[in-house]
């Protein structure tokens, strides 16, 4: 970590991974699929807007949970069990040992500076069309193309996958959907449009998929980007 003032410039260590929770709005329920949210949308535009721009384009996977059904809750079945799941991160994490072998810097993916992800993060030609229609449709700065990058190598590797395949890339790439906060008013204006809607009932509004966040931030990418998955 770099601190640059007039006086002078420090470099201080600094290696963490941060993870937090926030809620939609004040009232929690704004993209809830089942009940609608109470507050208005500058309410909403202020609330989202206590975590900066900046500062969210530096976390790199972003994630809307939704309320967990009734059926999934009672469901006597088991997810994948832990011990499996750590298998396939271990089993990523030395896939990313052995590529970085020769380097004392790199241990992983997310050590990977633009030169080095050049070389390692190379798509095809449809990917390379995903990920520009992504950075033009969602308005993507520089940082996040090349958080995206890293994070498709990743799901590539968790995948035991040589090459980056349109389905990672398309994965990574949702994870930064969010960004585009203005879309959540398309969504919710869309909702409040609809009377099923308005009694918790019904479909999503036309080009929004299932669920609360529609991820519909931008529908249209969203969808290209569920077909290639
Ligand atoms: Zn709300």
């Amino acid at each position: 970590m770099a601190i640059s003032r007039v006086a002078g410039a420090l470099t201080l260590p600094a290696n963490f991974m941060l993870i937090g929770a926030m809620n939609p709005c004040p009232c929690g329920y704004f993209g809830d699929p089942v009940k609608e949210c109470t507050c208005s949308m500058r309410v909403i535009s202020r609330y989202q807007k206590r975590i900066s721009g900046p500062l969210l384009d530096r976390i790199h996977i972003h994630i809307e949970v939704l309320r967990v059904e009734y059926e999934k809750l009672s469901d006597d079945r088991f997810g994948e069990r832990s011990a499996a799941i750590r298998a396939r991160v271990e089993a990523a994490r030395q896939r990313q040992r052995q590529r970085f072998a020769g380097s004392e810097r790199l241990m992983c993916n997310g050590d990977m500076g633009p030169a080095e992800i050049r070389e390692v993060c190379v798509l095809e030609d449809a990917g390379k069309g995903l990920l520009r229609a992504a950075m033009q449709q969602l308005h993507l700065t520089a940082r996040a193309y090349h958080r995206i990058l890293k994070l498709a190598r990743t799901i590539a590797d968790l995948a035991g996958s040589p090459s980056i395949e349109t389905a990672h890339l398309a994965e990574a790439i949702q994870y930064r959907a969010s960004d585009s906060g203005e879309a959540r008013f398309a969504y919710r204006s869309a909702n409040r449009a609809d009377p099923r809607r308005r009694r918790g009932l019904g479909s999503p509004p036309p080009g929004c998929a299932p669920g609360p966040r529609c991820v519909l931030k931008k529908p249209r990418l969203i969808r290209e980007v569920g077909q290639m998955v």
